[in-house]
């Protein structure tokens, strides 16, 4: 079970994933998660967070290497759900060679929909709650346009392909598990 998770930031797509990752007993991949880590654990840190903490994203190749490490790890034969990548046009492509090469395909592609204020308010709380460096508010504007000009387009390569699965990320974390769920067991 491959499943990537699109959607702007504050849409729900880790606390999704983190039900999901229970429920299916795959690994919860995010790069958000794996680039915060690198910023603070190792070498390449201030290059990562001269991307990241402004909102901006990192280079492809060092997402696509990252990513493609973490998923030839053992536990990820049987599948991973990726949150948050691939982000770009260019790393939709890449995913999609690695995959090709390993005759490996997705299994859905869920995008998660929410209002640009719903978002913020979202956010705004996260940042009470948890304090990241990257939920000010000048960073989250930047991040939803970021969004919008380099994630977007992302959404109509995986239309292109009939594997976009658009879900309502407005209504209650419960309410949007369960329609995901229903998507995946009928294969929707
Ligand atoms: P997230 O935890 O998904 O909100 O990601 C936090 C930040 O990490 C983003 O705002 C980007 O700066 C960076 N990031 C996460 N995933 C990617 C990706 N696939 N490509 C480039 N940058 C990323």
């Amino acid at each position: 079970m491959r499943i990537v998770f699109i959607g702007p930031p504050g849409s729900g797509k880790g606390t999704q994933c983190r039900r999901l990752s229970k429920h299916l007993g795959v690994p919860h991949l995010s790069t958000g998660e794996m680039l915060r880590w690198k910023r603070d654990n190792t070498h390449d840190g201030p290059m990562v967070a001269g991307f990241i903490d402004g909102g901006n994203l990192a280079p492809d190749q060092f997402v696509m290497s990252m990513v493609s490490c973490r998923i030839s790890e053992s536990d990820c034969r049987s599948g991973y759900l990726l949150d948050g990548f691939p982000r770009t046009v260019v790393q939709a492509e890449l995913f999609d060679t690695h995959l090709d090469q390993r005759n490996g395909q997705l299994d859905h592609v869920f995008q998660l929909v929410a209002s640009d204020d719903e978002l913020i308010r979202r956010m705004i709380r996260r940042s009470e709650l948890e304090g990241r460096v990257d939920d000010t508010p000048e960073t989250i504007a930047n991040r939803l346009s970021v969004y919008q000009a380099r994630t977007r387009p992302v959404i109509d390569y995986y239309a292109d392909r009939g594997l976009i699965r658009p879900i309502d990320a407005m209504q209650s974390a419960e309410t949007v598990f369960a329609n995901l769920l229903a998507m995946i067991e009928t294969n929707e």
